[in-house]
């Protein structure tokens, strides 16, 4: 068991271990990545979820001492949620990361590195380029994640190496990627503003993303709000319609409101012969998802479905359809993204304001990390398979492109199968916590704890997966270091340090130029020694492709400009000056070879884990209020959060399940799985039907439950259908 150092180094502004680490730029490693900003007040934008929002930090002696929302910034208005509010608080909580551990004993950072090196360096040479990895996360900063990317790949010879975005945003990237040719969200926030119907499919923004929704009820056009899900929701208890679907039929209602939809003849049978492919072929499939079937597969009326279907009808002027996680992580999540996609495509409605097939992105730098992770992509969304891609990413970082890896890495499931097979025995986390938020978690931790080298780089040393880590890095948090973020709206923002990182915890950033320093590699990284300078060499890598942003000046023109979306490209006119909000696709060309989107479909099928005699149930998993945050390893340090949170952990279960069980409302139950059972309280709600049971997901107990299967294109875990039974104490 790792504990917290018994002293607190909060405001320790001392020396260092090694003059390297104190002086880094005496080692040719140039200086800290930042310095304190010595204004009254400075900008920011939020490091909690894909919203970004701007916020104002207010300084006194150069130092944070409290925040409000910015007026000014684009995307929010002037609001922020509640974890925005108290972004500063959870940076003084007492398990705060203040120095390396070294299977449990406070080390200096020298001791460290070299462990580090020398570990992954004996692996490696002795295992090849498979058998160590790294798992990143949407959390850092984009030049941090890119440093940490073609750290671990070009420098240290890694193959493999994922983000905890494949548990969030992989199917999303799938899917657009094969249906437009890029991953390319196409919408601006203003189209909350200005659709006339706006779609949710498995998304609930009033508690997951609540400025967003803020967004929604400036809309002034009077707009139809549909929201399919299968509980209802606080997005459907304000929707004009709600579909509660059974448990993952939603790509057989999509297919069926597109059977619809060509029945009743809202085409916009332009757009689709100008526009895309493959249309002939969908819509002899959807000819098989006649109202009955659909009907008897989704348990929503044929009256329902046909007031659905005429309500988004061609000819309807504004139709926005979002998704975000009851979508993304289901078992065939990539084709009912597409299905969405396709219903936007059908319809005309895409590249025009108020439209779009839209996927709202998790966390804040998920979107970066889908541009710059170097991960399953390469640099700026190319190829790793693409000589020519690996040439012109060579060209661009300076590294010689014989050290670019000609394969993607396996995805993050993968990953952990190779550890369970032995193939994988070290993994390097970073920011990420999988012992609590991976699925079916008791296999999670027995295949960690298999492994022969285990490093977690984090900002706490208490989450569950650095308590079983061999080596704690301490990592400087939001606010403690500067670099980028991308939003879901594809817009750059940039974040400043406004606060010292406790005891010895350094900026991820420079943790990585360390190593690159210990490993021996730094002078492939000369040109990477400020978040900035590798700001410069991702544009490079940007250069032609759909999110060119080579036309931006640097940190200092983002600031100025309340973020900037991508593309911004080089140009002579500067074209994209000219707005500050820009949507994809106004022309109708998409980024495939001949510009056309593609229509994509399967068969429906089955989720893999069914209801039985033994576990009647289907348990769905997800946010529980807008106050928490995923593992709430930051979340659940405040105070004032935890005011707005329930205490415990509460099931929620249907009345007329809690009558026929002998249920009553508080009282304690076992929820058991094949998996495992926990115990909890009752909430009995109509929220959700009879058969199916809901459970928030940011109790560390909640995955021992949850059913491992994955979409098969995108490797995205499915939360949302596990089978389990509910027994009174
Ligand atoms: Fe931060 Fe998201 Fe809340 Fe905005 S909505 S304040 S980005 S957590």
């Amino acid at each position: 068991m790792i504990t917290a150092p018994a002293m607190t180094f909060r405001e320790w502004d001392g020396p260092l271990t090694t003059d390297l680490v104190r002086e880094p730029a005496k080692f040719g490693l140039g200086q800290v990545p930042s310095r304190l900003v010595p204004d009254a007040t400075t900008k920011a934008i939020c490091g909690f979820c894909s919203t970004g929002c701007g916020l104002k930090i207010h300084l006194k002696d150069g130092e944070a001492i409290n925040l409000t929302p910015d007026p000014d910034y684009p995307v929010n208005l002037g609001t922020a949620c509640p974890k925005g509010w108290e972004a500063l608080t959870v940076l003084d909580a007492p398990d705060r990361a203040t120095m390396p551990l070294l299977h449990g004993q406070p080390v200096d950072w020298d001791t460290a590195l070299k462990y580090f090196c020398e570990k992954m360096r004996e692996i490696l040479d002795k295992h090849g380029p498979e058998a160590a990895a790294f798992l990143s996360t949407g959390q850092i900063m984009f030049e941090e994640m890119a440093f940490l990317g073609a750290l671990a790949k070009f420098g240290m010879g890694m193959l493999h190496g994922d983000g905890n975005t494949r548990q969030c945003m992989a199917t999303a990237v799938t899917a657009y990627k094969e249906s437009f040719g890029f991953d390319a969200p196409p919408f601006t926030y203003a189209d909350f503003e200005e659709s006339d119907v706006l779609v949710f499919v498995g998304a609930n923004p009033c508690i997951a993303h609540p400025i967003m929704w803020q967004r929604v009820l400036q809309n002034k056009r009077n707009p139809k709000i549909i929201v399919i899900d299968p509980r209802t929701t606080e997005t459907a208890m304000a929707a004009t319609q709600h579909y509660a679907i059974k448990p993952k039929s939603d790509l057989t209602l999509l297919y069926g409101i597109a059977h619809l939809i060509i029945r009743e003849g809202g085409l916009d049978a332009a757009f689709i012969r100008e526009n895309t492919n493959g249309f002939e072929d969908f819509e002899k499939f959807v000819a098989d998802f006649t109202p009955d079937r659909v009907a008897e597969e989704t348990g929503i009326s044929t009256e329902c479905l046909a007031h659905f279907a005429k309500t988004i009808i061609a000819g309807t002027p504004r139709v926005s359809f979002w998704w975000t996680m009851g979508v993304n992580q289901g078992h065939q999540a990539t084709r009912t993204a597409q299905a969405i996609i396709n219903l936007a495509l059908m319809t005309g409605n895409i590249g025009k304001p108020g439209t779009g097939a839209n996927s709202i992105t998790g966390q804040c730098n998920a979107m970066g990390s889908r541009l710059f992770s170097n991960t399953t992509n390469l640099l700026g969304g190319h190829d790793f398979k693409n000589p020519r891609h690996r040439e012109k990413i060579a060209a661009a970082t300076g590294i010689p492109v014989e050290r670019i890896p000609d394969r993607p890495s396996l995805a993050y499931d993968q990953i952990i199968k190779a550890a369970d097979e032995g193939a994988v025995k070290a993994i390097w986390f970073v920011a990420t916590n999988p012992s609590h938020s991976w699925i079916d978690q008791n296999e999670m931790n027995r295949i960690l704890d298999k492994l022969d080298f285990l490093v977690v780089q984090d900002m706490y040393c208490t989450t569950e997966t650095a308590k079983r880590a061999h080596l704690v890095l301490p990592a400087a948090g939001w606010g403690e270091k500067e670099g980028c973020f991308i939003n879901s709206e594809r817009r750059i923002g940039y974040s400043p340090k406004v606060c010292r990182a406790p005891g010895q915890a350094l900026a991820d950033f420079h943790i990585f130029r360390l190593i690159a320093h210990y490993w021996g590699c730094e002078e492939m990284f000369r040109g990477w020694q400020t978040p900035e300078a590798v700001f410069r060499v991702l544009q490079r890598c940007t250069e032609d492709q759909p999110c060119d942003i080579t036309g931006i000046e640097g940190h200092a023109q983002v600031r100025k400009l309340g973020g900037i979306q991508w593309p911004a490209k080089r140009m002579t006119n500067d074209e994209w000056r000219m707005t500050n909000e820009r949507r994809l696709f106004e022309d109708g060309k998409f980024f495939t070879p001949d510009k056309r989107a593609k229509f994509v479909f399967d068969a429906p099928v089955e989720p893999p884990e069914q209801r039985s005699v033994e576990f009647p149930l289907i348990l769905m998993t997800g946010r529980g209020t807008s106050a928490q945050w995923h593992t709430e390893t930051r979340t659940g340090k405040s105070a004032v959060l935890a005011k707005m949170m329930p205490e415990e952990l509460m099931l929620d279960l249907n009345v007329d399940d809690a009558k026929r069980l002998g249920i009553r409302d508080g009282a304690e139950v076992r929820v058991i799985a094949k998996r495992a059972e926990l115990t909890v309280k009752v909430r009995l709600t109509s929220c959700v039907k009879p058969g199916e049971v809901y459970l928030p997901m940011h109790d560390a107990r909640v995955n021992q439950l949850t059913h491992a299967s994955f979409d098969p294109h995108s490797r995205q875990p499915s939360y949302k259908h596990s089978a389990v039974r509910v027994v009174a104490k």
